[in-house]
């Protein structure tokens, strides 16, 4: 199977939260997408890795996406090494996207699985296109890694516009029951489970937003400039 956009996260929820809507706009303009989890989130102080996955399919399915894995590095201890870097080009390999996805690598949550999964993301990219690096399978490069999770201090190359599918997007996180507030839950409280938490989510996806003249947005970030065609498509007017 091929994609064209390959969403890579170190935990299964990761994806959701930098950019389920605009994985959901993608879809809506026939574009084929899937997402590749380094690890199963066993570490997480709130529920199990079987849950876990569970809610992970749910959520692919309310994201239309052709694919999801789990590569099952350890969670906690992801790192830019060579076992890692080829588990990655095996799924480059197999999947051939034009577009990577991953975190940045000052991802803005802290937690260091995230800016380990950039690093480890953006090496196996390379390696993926060196013919000498055999995994069994033909060598393939993407034509782009984009980030998602953005530092605050850094402003987006550019921000998709999620208004029309935000309430799908959110219902792709609530598939994540155990990690998000649950006031009969007696596990503890993260970042995630704060009942502030999905307040915050929105005012980010308000912010980016505002920066294109919408209502919501999801904000990336990439080495290169984007090439447009044609500029008069992507502005709004007042702005
Ligand atoms: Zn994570």
């Amino acid at each position: 199977m091929t994609v064209d956009i390959l969403a890579i996260g170190a935990h299964p929820d990761d994806v959701e939260l930098g950019m389920a809507g605009s994985l959901l706009v993608f879809a809506a303009q026939g574009r084929q997408t899937a997402v590749v989890d380094l690890t199963q989130g066993e570490m997480a102080s709130r529920g199990r890795p079987d849950v876990r996955a569970r809610e992970a399919s749910e959520a692919a399915k309310v994201l239309r996406l052709a694919s999801r894995e789990n590569l099952n590095l350890p969670d906690g201890g992801v790192s830019d090494e060579p076992t890692n870097r080829l588990a990655v080009v095996g799924a480059l390999r197999k999947y051939r996207p034009r577009l990577v996805f991953t975190h940045h690598p000052e991802d803005n949550s802290g937690h260091p699985d995230h800016g380990a999964c950039s690093r480890l993301v953006q090496h196996a990219v390379y390696l993926s296109g060196l013919a000498r690096v055999d995994t069994g399978q033909e060598r393939f490069r993407p034509e782009a890694v984009i980030f998602f999770n953005l530092p605050r201090r850094l402003f987006p190359s550019f921000v998709v516009d999620t208004s029309e599918v935000y309430q799908e997007g959110r219902r792709a996180l609530a598939a994540y029951g155990s990690q998000l507030h649950d006031l009969g839950s007696a596990e503890p409280q993260t970042y995630l489970s704060h009942p502030d938490f999905l307040g915050r989510l929105e005012s980010t996806h308000r912010y980016y937003g505002n920066l294109i003249g919408t209502q919501y947005g999801e904000a990336f970030w990439c080495e290169r400039p984007v090439r447009l065609a044609d500029p008069t498509r992507h502005f709004a007017r007042g702005l």
